[in-house]
């Protein structure tokens, strides 16, 4: 293993079989169902390829990309710097994230795609950092619950890079010093 890894945290085995039962709670879910899959970038690239690729029902998928930053009174805000394009009006949408920490992103994307008037929103999250939620969402699918630990691989990064590990691991703190 390269050494700016300190531990493999999530297998590659492990990882598949997180992604196909995923693929078929959400296969149950929405069966007969015309329903859009909207994948956040770039984070969640990776598994969303995977994901859909175990799914075998009939779905558009479309993307955002959005990123946070802190606005005045040091309030968190989210940018899209690009949107859906495929119409979401009266659709089921499902959201893929690759990991939720404080909610924040979730809270606004989940709201927007409301706005839009599409017919239900869920979200399905490879990963999910409870520890650090502020913002009030609750995703109806998660792979695996982590603890406050910075993880890169499987699509995460570390300053853009570490996206093309097949396996998620934890970096070692001589990275960030
Ligand atoms: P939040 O839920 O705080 O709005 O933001 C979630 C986003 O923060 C994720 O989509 C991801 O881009 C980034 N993030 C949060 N925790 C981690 C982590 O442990 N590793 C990596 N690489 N990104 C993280
Ligand atoms: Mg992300």
């Amino acid at each position: 293993m390269r050494d700016d890894i300190k531990t493999v945290f999530v297998s590659e085995i492990e990882i598949e079989n997180i992604v196909n039962s995923l693929a078929k709670q959400i296969e149950k879910d929405y069966n007969c169902k015309e329903f859009v899959m909207i994948g956040l970038l770039k984070g969640s690239m990776v598994f969303m390829a995977d994901l859909m690729r175990k799914i075998h029902l009939d779905f558009s998928v479309d993307f955002i990309v959005a990123s946070s930053y802190i606005g005045a009174q040091s309030s968190k805000k989210v940018n899209i710097s690009k949107d859906v394009s495929l119409d979401v009006g009266g659709k089921d949408v499902l959201i893929v994230e690759d990991i939720i920490d404080t909610g924040n992103t979730l809270e606004f994307i989940t709201k927007h795609i409301l706005d839009k008037n599409a017919r239900s929103v869920k979200v399905c999250t490879l990963f999910d950092k409870p520890a650090g939620r502020t913002a009030n969402v609750k995703p109806e699918y998660i792979g695996k619950t982590v603890p406050n630990e910075f993880i890169v691989g499987y699509g995460l990064d570390y300053n853009e890079i570490y996206r093309n590990l097949p396996y998620v691991g934890i970096l070692d703190p001589s990275v960030y010093s």
